[in-house]
């Protein structure tokens, strides 16, 4: 084939692929113009997940009847003249591609009406052809509308999920934007029904807790740090509210970076942040905030990718340190450093409960009913936590059932043992706390809570409790559900959480596959999720169904569960299952658990780790000890 010129319509189709990806980054951009248009609110229409239609009206400056058609033209743009004016701009846009590629992928509209002008006027894109301006009645302000998205490039739309999962996207675009512009009403209506109606404020604290969630009320702190100065143009500023540490959650969606008024995806920027809580929050959970950050826009590229959320800084360094500076800061006024150092050193899970941990917090309150008993089902606590520190008389006390258990022998064991002190409250036992136990002929010590330490035929072996109950329950959890539906309790009253639109989405395409494993939950409402039954197996294990399943969601809303595949997400439903009712770091373990524990190791030691793919225990052999001690040579 002889090199010809593609013609302008094929253009614009490739290069929207890179601007339009999805109906979500049409918001995004047609949102950003009217950012720049000065506007003070925004109406955002969507149907059928905005594959049917968007609409969005702006309140902004408008476009003159001679430029309309220059709008739509590729690299045709109000906002930048030559390439030095790249360097330090302040507009969202400047690549004047944006509505071009959209009118190349869909049926297209463009309505504007400048403040001057007594009449809007109005042109079409259908099939990548311009038509000719038209009067049209209509209020100041640009009015964009998209039918059809995708129809002529069945490849692209083929990459779109469900209508609800691109609902729940095209949300996040718009809550996102949202954070970035306080100052401007946003207002989204999904299907005919509002999703999101946020007015216009001049407190960015109010529209931060509109969009995260009003349960972060009272939860919030300030942070605020300068660097530079102004006189050689480096002044660089953040301020952001962070959430305390309680409030932390299982995925980093609720951190957000806004630079010079753009929302913007970096990595050093979370990673000052997550720096900043270093030590109180749990390395699986991550902090929220929401950071502002001023700077002289010479002093940062924006122009690295067509989606403009990556930046890039000229120098990266200052800023890492600046954010992680104000966020250790502020939560130094907070008062929290020594809670730190105790949790840090003790146990990152002691601390109030909250609304978000209070599944762990549960599972941790009682750590009996471990492992099936020779019935197969879970005996019901027991052992109370209080009673594990060990003394002679609660062990005297004490049933048994464990296979192997020697009581006899444990006593000759305590006997040699220093006590710890009998309390309930680790942080007041802060060196080694040792919980001394047998199973058959083997010592076995609970160290830190944490650890169990015993040995087998080859030397010392260090097992995880965490992990390796973790591996148990997964298993239990998988061999239930190929039996049969586990078994569900009845809520008599439902419990109901606040859940925002992706979740809802979530709920949607699991619904069958978590009822199944006994979670029998619908949505309730356009933000809230209803639970009518759970796992009687959970509940044993004392899981708070709200907190369990709103942060299940969470995560599926992520990506973080595969949905398009059954197997897959089945596996990852059950990691999270078994992970929240698996005894946790710190848990105290009375010896009939740590036998049952144990009793389920060899068939465990096959796998050798937790379904997170950690491992469960690790062995040092007697060989290894040897030459460490200097026994042998070698
Ligand atoms: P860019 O934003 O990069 O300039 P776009 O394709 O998004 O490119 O928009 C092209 C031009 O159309 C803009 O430069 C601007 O002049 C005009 N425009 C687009 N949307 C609006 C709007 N909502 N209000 C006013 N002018 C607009
Ligand atoms: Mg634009």
């Amino acid at each position: 084939m002889p090199i010809r010129r593609l013609a302008p319509a094929v253009v614009n189709q490739i290069a929207a692929g890179e601007v339009v990806e999805r109906p979500a980054s049409v918001v995004k951009e047609v949102l950003e113009n009217a950012f720049d248009a000065g506007a003070t609110r925004v109406d955002i229409e969507i149907a059928g997940g905005g594959r049917d239609l968007i609409r969005i009206a702006d309140d902004g400056a408008g476009i003159p009847v001679d430029e309309l058609t220059l709008a739509v033209e590729a690299h045709a743009t109000s906002k930048i003249v030559s390439a030095a004016d790249l360097e330090g701009v302040l507009t969202m846009g400047f690549r004047g591609e944006a509505l071009a590629s959209i009118a190349s992928v869909s049926r297209f509209s463009l309505e504007s009406r400048t403040q001057a002008d007594d009449a809007a006027w109005r042109i079409e894109v259908i099939d990548g052809v311009v038509g000719a301006p038209a009067p049209i009645a209509g209020p100041p302000g640009t009015r964009v509308e998209v039918r059809n998205l995708f129809s002529s490039v069945p490849a692209r739309r083929r990459f779109l999920k469900s209508e609800t999962a691109e609902s729940a996207r095209i949300a996040e675009v718009v809550r996102l934007l949202a954070l970035a512009r306080p100052t401007i009403g946003f207002r989204l209506v999904s299907n005919g029904r509002c999703l999101l109606d946020l007015p216009a404020t001049d407190d960015p604290r109010r529209r931060i807790v509109g969009v995260l969630g009003e349960e972060l009320d009272g939860h919030l702190i300030e942070v605020r740090e300068e660097i530079g100065s102004p006189a050689d143009g480096t002044l660089t500023s953040v301020w952001g509210l962070v959430g305390l540490p309680e409030t932390a959650r299982p995925t980093a969606k609720n951190q957000r970076f806004i630079l010079n008024g753009r929302a913007i995806v970096d990595r050093s920027l979370s990673h000052a942040l997550k720096e900043g809580f270093r030590g109180l929050v749990e390395p699986g959970r991550h902090p929220v905030g929401v950071c502002y950050l001023e700077m002289n826009p010479a002093r940062v590229d924006v122009n690295v990718h067509p989606a403009k959320t990556e930046v890039r800084f000229r120098e990266p360094r200052p800023l890492h340190g600046l954010v992680r500076r104000a966020v250790q800061e502020a939560l130094q006024r907070a008062d929290l450093v020594r809670d730190l150092s105790l949790e840090v050193k003790v146990d990152p899970t002691v601390g109030e409960p909250t609304a978000t941990e209070q599944s762990g917090a549960a599972a941790r309150v009682d750590s009996a009913g471990l492992i099936p008993g020779p019935g197969g089902d879970f005996p019901s606590a027991p052992f109370s936590n209080a009673a594990s520190p060990f003394t002679g008389a609660s062990l005297a006390g004490r049933p048994r059932s464990a296979p192997g258990v020697d009581l006899a022998r444990l006593r000759e064991a305590v006997a040699d043992v220093p006590l710890p002190a009998t309390s309930s409250n680790p942080a007041e036992t802060p060196g080694v706390e040792v919980l001394p136990t047998l199973v058959g002929s083997d010592a076995v010590l609970q160290v830190h809570q944490s650890f169990l330490v015993t040995q087998d035929a080859e030397g010392l072996v260090i097992i995880d409790q965490h992990a390796l109950h973790e591996r148990v329950m997964f298993e239990k959890l998988h061999d239930r559900y190929a039996a049969g539906p586990l078994e569900s309790q009845r809520q008599l009253v439902p419990i109901v959480f606040d859940a925002d639109p992706a979740s809802i989405a979530a709920l949607e395409s699991l619904a069958p596959l978590l009822e199944r494993l006994g979670i029998d939950a619908t949505a309730a409402g356009p933000r809230g999720v209803a639970i009518h039954g759970f796992p009687t197996l959970l509940i044993t294990r004392r899981v708070d169904p709200g907190p369990f399943l709103s942060e299940l969601l969470e995560r599926a809303a992520q990506g973080e569960i595969d949905r398009d595949d059954h197997e897959a997400a089945l596996a990852d439903v059950l990691d999270v299952m078994s992970c929240k009712a698996a005894v946790k770091a710190g848990d105290r373990l009375g010896e009939r658990e740590i036998a049952e524990l144990l009793a389920m190791r060899d068939r465990i030691d096959r796998e050798g780790s937790c379904p997170h793919g950690r491992p469960t225990h690790l062995r040092i052999p007697i060989a290894e000890l040897e030459r460490r001690f200097g026994r042998s040579p070698g």
